[in-house]
């Protein structure tokens, strides 16, 4: 038993728990508890959105520049301190450390367009829109806002949210993911370095109740929800009954369309990588493989020669392509859906069950582990083609053509990512207009956007409007105000009973 204890971050400072609110974390590698995380009570979060409140109106009023400047500063933090935060999502989350050294760098992008707040916050003038009569509008932050995140990304989905959030100047309330929670005390602390006033950003540690803490509370102005697609759902519309602004982003189930056109060699190459790095644990994991034509035929020997041989190790060692699974629970929850699959007569080509831990190096022998899971000849009506697994199985649909594959991503409830492999314009066109998809690769597998973008599912994908971070992330943060004014002296005398024109 580790005496590691992960804590609240209340008001620029660690905040000491009781040990009766506590819950394990493990390190999946190896199977064995790492440390204990504090499970926040109504009270713990009273006291964050007090700290955060009260730093909200020296906070808001800070020139736009300066609040940049800070996150200049923890820009220049993170670069140095980057592979401190990969090894740590590394020892909880299992992932390899190329990967966690990948998703840092995306985070990091996010706090560079965070940067830019002073240009993306300044607003619109029209001078004369009547006689002597000027209009502007502005954007002002919110006040309190929260960020609950999941445990696939726990430093880059924070950091989709909380750098605009606060350089928009707003105040936050950060609540990560139970499994691996290290990260956010790292973050904490470099933004305190950074030279972010106390109460700005705040952590609490938690599940369940300190979601709905939060959601409750009626100064905690707006919520930032990533996550699978029931608890989305339900987040959204607690936190609409309660006024707030919602933006919840939910679980996925990603297709890859391979065209008889495509380059074979290179979409074995991107569903490999898109399917099994991170051991699946994705939101934009490449879970199904659309087959059209022969490419089925072709690809098939191919695709299960590398899932077999995929090097599913200890993520710390940098040859390693997959790692373990996050928990227990979820290494059961996978095997179930193989199980599932094969009573409902998919073909499993490779059982990622036969994995034979040992290979994967001294004391991890009790860890979480699995190897890759090839399905062929899967249906729509399987439910392994309808539910998000969330692990290393790739499931293979065979179709005749490009429109019958579109027909059937466009039939799933998800509506995440997708990618269509082809070399032909035309039908590389064609599927991105007609795709119900809200973030589209071709000849690209994981089209992650950029921070400047903006990241966004469809239908059961996303609940709410607004996309996170780029300049849909400033306008979920911010609120807009209109100002109309003009000046005594162009002020015409008498009342005035009729609609105002211009004049
Ligand atoms: P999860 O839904 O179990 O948990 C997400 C967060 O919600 C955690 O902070 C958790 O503590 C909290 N939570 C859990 N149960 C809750 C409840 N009943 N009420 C309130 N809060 C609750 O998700 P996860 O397993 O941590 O993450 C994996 C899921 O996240 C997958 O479905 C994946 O597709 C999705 N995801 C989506 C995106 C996206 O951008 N759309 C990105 C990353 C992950």
């Amino acid at each position: 038993m580790s005496d590691t204890i992960i804590n609240h971050y209340i008001n620029g400072q660690v905040v000491e728990t009781e040990p009766a609110q506590r819950q394990d974390v493990f390190n999946p590698a190896s199977g064995k508890v790492s440390g204990q995380v504090a499970l926040a009570s109504p009270a713990d979060v009273e006291s964050a959105v007090a700290a955060a409140q009260a730093a909200f109106p020296a906070w808001a009023d800070t020139p736009p520049l300066r609040r940049a400047r800070v996150m200049f500063r923890f820009l220049e933090l993170l670069n140095a301190h980057k592979d401190d935060l990969a090894r740590a999502i590394t020892l909880e989350h299992g992932k390899v450390f190329t990967d966690a050294q990948g998703e840092v760098a995306r985070g990091i992008d996010i706090v560079e367009f965070a940067c830019g707040i002073p240009q993306l916050l300044k607003g619109d003038y029209t001078e004369q829109v009547s006689t002597g009569i000027d209009n502007w509008t502005m954007r002002q932050p919110l006040g309190v806002v929260a960020g609950v995140t999941p445990f696939n990304f726990p430093v880059m989905v924070p950091m989709w949210m909380f750098p605009v959030a606060i350089a928009a100047g707003n105040t936050f309330i950060l609540k990560p993911s139970p499994l691996d929670p290290s990260a956010s005390l790292l973050m904490a602390d470099l933004l305190k370095q950074a030279g972010l006033p106390d109460g700005v950003f705040n952590v609490v540690q938690g599940d369940k109740d300190s979601v709905e803490a939060l959601l409750d509370h009626p100064d905690v102005k707006a919520l930032s929800f990533v996550g699978s697609t029931p608890i989305a759902n339900l987040i959204y519309e607690r936190g609409a009954r309660n006024g707030k602004r919602v933006q919840a982003l939910g679980g996925a189930k990603n297709h890859m369309v391979v065209m008889p056109d495509a380059n074979l060699d290179k979409a074995v190459d991107a569903l490999i990588g898109a399917a099994y790095g991170s051991a699946g644990e994705r939101c934009m994991a490449i879970s199904v493989a659309v087959l059209v034509g022969d490419v089925a035929d072709k690809i098939m020997p191919h695709l299960a020669e590398r899932t077999q041989a995929l090097k599913v190790k200890n993520g710390l060692e940098l040859d390693a392509e997959m790692g373990p699974i996050v928990t227990a629970q979820a290494h059961q929850r996978i095997t179930g859906y193989i199980e599932k699959g094969i009573q409902e007569g998919a073909e499993l080509l490779v059982d990622g069950r036969n994995f034979d831990s040992s290979v994967t190096g001294d004391g991890n022998a009790e860890g979480f582990w699995m190897g890759g899971t090839l399905f062929d000849n899967v249906t729509p009506e399987m439910t392994i083609y309808r539910e998000e697994i969330f692990g290393p199985v790739l499931v293979c649909v065979r179709v005749p053509d490009v429109a019958t594959a579109i027909q059937l991503i466009n039939d799933h409830e998800f509506g995440n990512g997708v990618s269509c492999f082809t070399e032909s314009g035309s039908v590389a066109r064609e599927f991105g207009r007609r795709i119900q998809v809200g973030m589209v690769g071709i000849n690209v597998p994981i089209p992650v956007p950029m921070a400047w973008h903006g990241f966004g599912g469809w239908k059961r994908s996303l609940f709410g409007d607004t996309h996170a971070y780029g300049e849909e992330g400033v306008r979920f943060y911010t609120k807009q105000k209109s100002i109309m004014q003009r000046w005594s002296d162009s002020i015409d005398a008498g009342a005035e009973f009729v609609m105002p024109t211009a004049k």
